[in-house]
């Protein structure tokens, strides 16, 4: 990939600890040991910023660059023209069908195993409601945001619905007017495959990274003490790092969470948030207004988080469970409740 490319969407801020590393690289190589130095980098890429230390004797972390912004601008982005995503939704009502590559094919056919487990909770068809409301454009704007009216949103619900897309081994079937939208998952999907680079470079011996909401944990620090995910107080999020409590883990894990505090707009007291219900065609509410997934799937992870903020505390648990995965619910009033499984991580 040339350097226009890797750059176009990731804007690279040099991090201290980077100098640090060549620096302690340097000393290293002087006295012939091979410790393991810290890289560090940070950027901005699948419109979140990313965020990644690593620990070993090699930087890999423009490694990890080019594969995000690999399955960003060829595979998942609607926004990009290139992607294999835009392609499909180019093409929604062929007859015939669109051949998927075998990573989409088996990205989809996860993703459409979460969808029919949760009930439609999570559904990537809904990308004309999303679009309908235009969350994203409005919470930076701030002003000319329109509740959309009853006759729009039936229109757009009737464009939406995994269950009237057919995946048939490497051929997906996608109705005329619909569309799919990875933005609840692409960025577990980019810390699976964050984790597989890890997993394949044996330089690295530990690696924390997030992508936006979703972290990946890799391995152990060289300090033998625990990674550290903070989760965000969902209502003190003016970036002074306020967060309800952390997760201290070890080895490889995916944390995701979900929240109505990412992206909203706020109308005559009404907060209008970027998670939809796919069966009303409004932002999701439930009796719960963040959710931290901690899975073994960076997929897993991130689908869960959005599905079970759509579904609430006692069907999000139960479903977390049915995947084995464990949960951690904000609600309203700060009010925090966690699945057993969760408790041995998490600390106040
Ligand atoms: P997340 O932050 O992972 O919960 O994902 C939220 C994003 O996924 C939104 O910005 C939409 O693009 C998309 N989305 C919203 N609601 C849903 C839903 N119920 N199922 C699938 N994707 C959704
Ligand atoms: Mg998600």
């Amino acid at each position: 990939m040339n350097q226009d490319k890797k750059y176009k969407n990731i804007s690279y801020r040099t991090v201290a600890g980077y100098l640090a590393g060549m620096v302690g690289g340097l000393i290293c190589g002087l006295c012939g040991c091979t410790q393991a130095k810290e890289f560090e980098a940070a950027g901005t890429a699948m419109g979140t910023i990313i965020h990644q230390k690593i620990y070993g004797t090699q930087d890999i972390t423009s490694e990890i660059e080019d594969e995000i912004v690999r399955l960003e601008t060829q595979l998942l982005s609607r926004r990009e023209e290139a992607s294999e995503i835009s392609r499909i939704n180019e093409y929604a009502g062929q007859a015939e069908g669109l051949i998927l590559s075998e990573e989409l094919s088996d990205i989809l056919t996860e993703i459409w195993g979460i969808s029919k487990e949760s009930g439609g909770a999570l559904d990537i068809t809904v990308g004309p409601v999303v679009t309908l409301w235009n969350i994203d454009t409005y919470a930076l704007m701030d002003e000319g945001f329109t509740v959309p009216t009853e006759q729009e949103l039936t229109e757009a619900l009737r464009l939406t619905g995994y269950d009237k897309v057919c995946i048939q081994q490497d051929k997906l079937f996608l109705p005329e007017g619909m569309s799919l939208d990875l933005g609840a998952v692409g960025k577990g999907i980019a810390c699976d495959r964050i984790c597989k680079i890890l997993e394949a470079s044996p330089e690295v011996t530990g690696a924390v990274i997030s992508v936006g909401g979703s972290v990946v944990t890799y391995g152990e620090k060289p300090d033998g003490t625990s990674w550290i995910v903070g989760i965000q107080n969902p209502r003190v999020t003016d970036g002074t790092g306020n967060y309800v409590g952390k997760l201290k883990l070890s080895g490889n894990w995916f944390v995701s969470t979900s929240g109505d505090y990412e992206r909203y707009v706020e109308k005559d007291g009404i907060r209008y948030h970027h998670i939809m219900n796919p069966m009303t065609g409004y932002p999701a509410k439930s009796d719960v207004v963040s959710v931290t997934i901690l899975s073994k799937e960076g997929i897993l992870s991130d689908a869960l988080s959005t599905a079970c903020f759509v579904l609430g505390k006692e069907e999000g648990f139960a479903l977390a469970k049915r995947y084995g995965a464990e949960i951690l619910t904000v609600d309203e009033n700060g009010k925090i409740d966690m699945s057993e499984g969760m408790k041995q991580y998490f600390q106040p």
